[in-house]
């Protein structure tokens, strides 16, 4: 008779809970996941996949409104924000139960509810009560928008969670938040016709990005008609007749339809019994884990963005198929969360890998910088006044690719080739060794042959 009643238990059935319950099961232990929502968690239910197909929702405007430089005659395009959310929502329920379905197939037995620690070795799972023995735990719990301080009326605020269920698309929208979800949702709104007015507190939007990509991308989103106001935030939020009145800190007060913060996400670590399992936080608010995801408790192990390391899917799956080849599968392995390319979906998108051009500069003796922005072939038919950028950073003393920063379209694409090259530690002359493709924007990687800029760092007295 064994003395566990399961191997492991996995609290959260999101992208990392899911991905180690499975290969956990393949290397022949008795899994369960228990999930208090939707199977497939953030990311499927209400992140990234839903997130893109509003995006390419958004994109057709300019399809339509470009295709008369082409030759096309267009009747005035109508939208139906209804038919969207349904098919979005059809499309969610498929792959939530595809996932159920990975599950089963793996003999993973799922839990419908909510789970929380009794102690090292104890998971109790709250609608029955019942307390399952478990050899190892995983927290796998994700996390919550994160309204920010108190504010009057803050009960007519909805965060991106609500945003994908809207009864209607709202003409006239603020949203407060600097960071990816912003932009994004910003750029959803505007390109289906919304009146946006995108409010933050900092000096920039995308803080933590590139200085260049931010100061492109804003440009871009007001080239488009998105109103940002930075150094602001909002102070309270009032129901009026149609709609509701918005107080900036130092404005005056405007009406909208909606009110939507992005200002942030937290760890989902409230109620779930961290204190009698002995599990500690991190400063940064998430569970504290070491390169192996396990936490200061050594049944119990954390992966996903309840460590609140690097918040995206692709990280949360990788930290949770290493848990599981390291616990299950005898192959001790660490995530390396160093260099990991990333997306923005904004309206023109983002992508990015490595170092910007100030954590360079912090970093090393010396910085080459090589940068070009120009009108992609695409738009110049189109009539369209916009441009791409490009930005190479390099070490000039080993001529080292450190970071790659990229605002156009098919950002996204492209960085995640770029991001092969960036991994190898390929040289900007490895990277102009290379012919380019021509005609695309991405042929900018391996021809930008004049530095921008070269810093080089006073050597100290
Ligand atoms: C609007 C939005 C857009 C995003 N876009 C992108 C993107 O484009 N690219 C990208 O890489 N990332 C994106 N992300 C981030 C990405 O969704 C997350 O990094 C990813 O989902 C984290 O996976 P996870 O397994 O850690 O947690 P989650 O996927 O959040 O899963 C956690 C699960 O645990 C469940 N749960 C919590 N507590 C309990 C409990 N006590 N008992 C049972 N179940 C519990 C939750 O219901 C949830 O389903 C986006 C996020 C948002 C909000």
């Amino acid at each position: 008779m064994p003395d566990h009643d399961v191997d492991l238990f996995v609290i959260g059935g999101g992208s990392g809970g899911v991905r180690a319950a499975r290969i956990a099961a393949g290397y022949g232990a008795r899994v369960m996941v228990a999930e208090e929502y939707r199977l497939g968690g953030t990311c499927v239910i209400r992140g990234c996949v839903p997130k893109k197909l509003l995006v390419y929702a958004a994109r057709f405007a300019d399809e339509f409104e470009d295709a008369a430089g082409f030759g096309w005659t267009v009747p005035a395009p109508t939208f139906d924000w209804k038919t969207l959310i349904a098919n979005k929502d059809r499309e969610i329920a498929r792959l939530e139960a595809a996932y159920a379905t990975t599950l089963e197939r793996a003999k993973v037995t799922l839990f419908k509810g909510r789970a929380v620690l009794e102690d090292a070795q104890t998971v109790r799972l709250v609608g029955n009560g019942e307390k399952l023995r478990a050899k190892n735990i995983l927290l796998a719990t994700g996390g919550a928008p994160y309204a920010g301080a108190d504010i009057a009326g803050l009960e007519h605020v909805i965060s991106s969670n609500e945003a994908f269920h809207l009864d209607e698309l709202p003409k006239r929208i603020l949203i407060q938040g600097g960071g990816y979800i912003a932009v994004e949702f910003a750029g959803i709104f505007n390109g289906l016709g919304s009146e946006v007015t995108l409010v933050y507190r900092g000096e920039n939007i995308l803080r933590g990005f590139d200085d260049d990509v931010r100061e492109h991308l804003r440009s871009e989103m007001e080239r488009r008609g998105i109103k940002i106001i930075t150094r602001q935030t909002v102070t309270g939020v009032e129901k009026v007749e149609h709609g509701f009145c918005v107080a900036l800190s130092d404005r005056e007060s405007f009406t909208v339809d909606r009110v939507m913060f992005a200002t942030g996400r937290r760890p989902n670590v409230s109620g779930l019994g961290l204190e009698s399992a002995g599990v500690r936080l991190a400063t940064n608010g998430g569970i504290a884990v070491d390169q192996f995801s396990q936490t200061s408790v050594a049944s119990i192990h954390a992966v996903g963005d309840v460590t609140n390391r690097l918040n995206l899917t692709p990280v949360a799956i990788r930290e949770g198929h290493a848990f599981a080849d390291t616990v299950f599968g005898g192959k001790p392995t660490p995530v390396d969360h160093i260099d990991v390319p990333t997306a923005v979906f904004s309206e023109p998108e983002v992508g990015v890998i490595g170092l910007t051009e100030a954590q360079a500069c912090a970093k090393l003796a010396k910085v080459d910088v090589y940068k070009t922005t120009f009108r992609p072939l695409k738009m110049t038919l189109a009539g369209r006044d916009t441009r791409a950028f490009f930005k190479l950073v390099v070490d000039g003393e080993t001529d080292r690719v450190l970071g790659c920063h990229i605002v156009g379209p098919d950002a996204g694409e492209m960085i995640q080739l770029v991001g092969i090259a960036v991994k190898m530690k390929a040289t900007k002359a490895e990277f102009d060794e290379v012919m380019a493709v021509h005609p695309t924007a991405a042929e900018e990687l391996v021809t930008m042959r004049e530095k921008a800029l070269s810093h080089v760092r006073e050597a100290a007295e």
